[in-house]
């Protein structure tokens, strides 16, 4: 039997990595993980609890919260992908708002929460192919993983097509704003003390800016095999 492999893909906000990594699983049957939608869903959480007022974070609340937040993914096979669930609700089209993305790498900066997430994640790839998404899956979540990759792409390339998945999802917004938020998250990621986002010193790095999907696995698929060949 081959073995099963954990995939680590990193990197800025809106590169696409979650479409490349959802790609990856489906082609290789693994399970797929998008741990981002775990911190958006702990920031609704916050949100509807009244945790997050007026820009004032009530740390104390959330950690205690924290006991009480159950995170699922299940599939919904009419999509063929799996969806965010928050303690038995479906939230994952509220994950994907503009007021949870603005508020959720000041979530994700809380040392309690960071910690109470990667044990969840690292027991979800369990003995299991996983490929799992983030911004510290290669550093801090599986640091041994098979494969790590780290994605980039222009500022404005991510806030086009993070814009044009909100519009999918009739999401109403304007290129400014989702532009700002990208770029203040990716400052706010790249600078927080715990587990910052950085490539993990073994990570390939793929920059997409000008490739498509299609491109993008082609470029998997050769490294995949380049990595079988030398083991
Ligand atoms: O990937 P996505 O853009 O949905 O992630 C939302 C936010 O969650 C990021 O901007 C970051 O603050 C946080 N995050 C994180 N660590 C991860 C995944 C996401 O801190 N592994």
């Amino acid at each position: 039997m081959e073995k099963k492999l954990i995939i680590a893909i990193d990197g800025y906000s809106s590169c696409g990595k979650s479409t490349f990594a959802k790609s990856i699983a489906k082609l290789l049957n693994y399970i797929y993980i998008d741990s981002g939608a775990m911190y958006r869903a702990v920031t609704l959480y916050c949100m509807r609890n009244n945790l997050i007022l007026n820009d004032e974070i009530n740390r104390a609340g959330i950690i205690e919260g924290l006991k009480k937040i159950n995170i699922e993914f299940l599939h919904n096979p009419e999509l063929e992908g799996d969806e965010t669930f928050l303690n038995g609700e479906n939230v994952e089209r509220e994950i994907r708002s503009l007021e949870v993305a603005s508020h959720v790498s000041r979530i994700s900066m809380i040392a309690e929460v960071r910690e109470r997430l990667v044990e969840l994640q690292q027991k979800m790839g369990e003995g299991k192919g996983i490929v799992m998404d983030g911004r510290d899956i290669g550093t801090v979540v599986f640091p041994e993983a098979d494969i790590k990759i780290f994605m980039t792409a222009s500022a404005d390339i991510r806030a086009r097509r993070r814009l044009d998945e909100l519009k999918g999802k009739s999401i109403v917004t304007d290129f400014d704003e989702v532009r700002k938020n990208i770029v203040a998250r990716d400052i706010a990621d790249e600078n927080r003390d715990i587990s910052p986002l950085r490539r993990a010193d073994d990570a390939v790095i793929l920059d997409n800016s000008r490739m498509t999907v299609e491109e993008q696995m082609v470029w998997f698929l050769q490294m995949l095999n380049k990595m079988q060949n030398e083991s």
